[in-house]
């Protein structure tokens, strides 16, 4: 017997965060979104909701075992009231999952604070050489007593601002490809670190950035699982979060289409409200249909996850398509609120441009094509 249905443990925690960011996230959506400042006040209730300690270990707070279809609700949920902030739990439980590879000494500084809501931490992977191509990085990690010096450059990193360490991929010296590459927690103190920002068209409070590293000692208690491994373990995480981030941009735009609706059936033109006309009702019928079928694909990456079957397709489909047709009705919402969808007095625009990221960060919409064209070809778990 199918069902879409949510289990009431899951239906209470959606309609418990429905109510916080509606009534505490969505009122000062627009203008937190237009700064660089981190919200750590908001961030810190997320925490007190236990938002930020998903499928992490109880000992630090966390809920313990991976739950992938309750990290998807919180990130669509959340995303009504505040997409940046949405974005916090899928951070916090991926870079949370390869804390958990480390040493008892460095999951007791980190874990805890991160899953409370007073610090954060980044992921820096990217490089000004290299980002669909990731494993073509150049930092490098030169082992010396005790550890190892890390020097390059990462950018366009997320939280790089306001974060208090990060986990940094570097490679063996004279290592290529994935093999050598291994992860590390870097604390942005160090000394032979520095962050600058980097200023970008939406996401501002998430403090875009780049990470230089020159010569930056890392002790080796803080290697990130095995040696010349960082990749496995990331990618294992990776390709669930993925479709919950398609969740957030989907959240993003249902909230839209909400706004669009209500302002469809107040505005009058020509003696008639927008939402008597067919080309805007149909329309708006049109997108909310795209919404409905690209949320429940990403739900049935997540379920497929949490039943231990294949996914890693599905949360590509998830990660390229439900952030394209949220843009899109993002933009039909500002359309029907005329100028004022235009401008900066209403959020649309800021959502809009926050959901834009999500067309590449993560992985461009080209690199989860890839994934699942090559599944096709291989006569993997994608049948046509
Ligand atoms: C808002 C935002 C937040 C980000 N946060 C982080 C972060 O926290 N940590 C981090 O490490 N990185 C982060 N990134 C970086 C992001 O992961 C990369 O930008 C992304 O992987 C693409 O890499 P690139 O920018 O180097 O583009 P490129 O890899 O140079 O790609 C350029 C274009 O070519 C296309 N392309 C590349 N290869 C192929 C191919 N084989 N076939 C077809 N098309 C191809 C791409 O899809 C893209 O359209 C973030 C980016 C953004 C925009």
């Amino acid at each position: 017997m199918v069902s879409f249905a949510f289990d009431s443990e899951h239906e209470e925690f959606r309609k418990t965060l429905e109510s916080f960011s509606t009534r505490v996230l969505l009122p000062g959506y627009r203008d937190r979104a237009a700064t660089t400042d981190f919200p750590f006040d908001i961030y810190k209730k997320l925490g007190d909701l236990g938002i930020l300690g998903i499928g992490l270990p109880e000992e630090f707070g966390g809920t313990g075992d991976e739950d992938p279809i309750l990290l998807g609700l919180a990130t669509e949920t959340l995303a009504y009231g505040d997409v940046n902030m949405a974005s916090a739990p899928v951070q916090i439980g991926l870079v949370g999952s390869q804390l958990t590879l480390c040493t008892p000494e460095v999951q007791a500084r980190y874990l805890p604070p991160l899953i409370a809501g007073e610090e954060t931490i980044a992921i820096a992977l990217t490089e000004p050489g290299s980002g669909s191509d990731a494993s073509a990085l150049t930092t490098t990690a030169n082992p010396v007593d005790g550890g190892w010096l890390l020097t390059g450059e990462k950018t366009a990193i997320s939280w790089a601002m306001n974060a208090t360490v990060a986990l940094v991929y570097a490679r063996e010296p004279g290592s290529t490809r994935s093999t050598g590459v291994s992860c590390f927690v870097v604390p942005l103190d160090s000394d032979g670190v520095t962050t600058s920002h980097m200023p970008g068209m939406g996401c501002l409070p998430i403090g875009w950035g780049s990470i230089k590293l020159d010569g930056a000692f890392v002790p080796s208690s803080h290697l990130v699982g095995e040696y010349g491994r960082g990749f496995q373990s990331v990618m294992a995480h990776f390709d669930f979060s993925r479709a919950a981030l398609g969740l957030m941009c989907i959240g993003a735009a249902k909230q839209s289409l909400e706004e669009a609706r209500i302002y469809s059936e107040q505005r009058e033109t020509f003696g008639n409200t927008l939402s008597s006309y067919q080309s805007i009702a149909f329309e708006l019928a049109e997108h909310a249909t795209y919404l409905e079928g690209a949320r429940w694909m990403c739900y049935r990456a997540l379920w497929l996850r949490q039943t231990g079957q294949p996914h890693t397709s599905l949360a590509s489909m998830s990660k390229w398509w439900p952030p394209l047709v949220a843009k899109n009705a993002i933009e039909f919402a500002m359309r029907v609120h005329g100028n004022l969808g235009y401008s900066t007095e209403l959020p649309l625009q800021q959502r809009y441009r926050d959901v834009m990221a999500y067309l590449v960060a993560d992985g461009t919409s080209e690199i989860q094509k890839r994934i699942i064209s090559k599944d096709i070809y291989t006569r993997g778990t994608v049948s046509l």
